[in-house]
């Protein structure tokens, strides 16, 4: 493995902008299984990848759509793959590969977004169901 000092941070920044989704989740979560946000003895804080979103309020309506019709932004948790759930390989070949797959925690209740249906909670690492 090269030192890190070899690359620019213009480089790693353009191959992660690069990745496709599915290839984003699984190397952040490789990144974040290591990383650390931060862990006490009273508390710990992991890190995940959200997406913010926000629908319009009025989309069915398109004439009159304007910025102050957007909804509340919101947060959903990526959830990670249930390998468990699925032959070797069949996630990399399904669909869109986009984070359409939606649900919430069955534990924690952190909304949930993904490309699979059979997911992991990234946050407390419950298997949840997603459509
Ligand atoms: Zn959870």
């Amino acid at each position: 493995m090269e030192p890190v000092t070899s690359v620019q941070p213009e480089q790693v920044v353009d191959f992660l902008v690069d990745l496709p989704h599915p290839e984003f989740l699984e190397l952040l979560q490789r990144v974040f299984a290591k990383k650390v946000a931060y862990e006490e003895s009273w508390n710990e804080g992991r890190f995940f990848l959200g997406i913010g979103e926000r629908v319009l309020a009025a989309w069915e309506n398109d004439e009159e759509i304007d910025e102050a019709k957007w909804g509340p932004w919101r947060v959903r948790a990526v959830a990670y793959v249930d390998r468990t759930q699925y032959d070797e390989g069949y996630p990399e070949q399904w669909g869109d590969r986009l984070f359409t797959q939606h649900g919430s925690c069955p534990t924690c209740g952190m909304g949930l977004s993904s490309y699979m249906k059979r997911a992991i909670c990234p946050i407390c690492g419950t298997q949840a169901g997603l459509t």
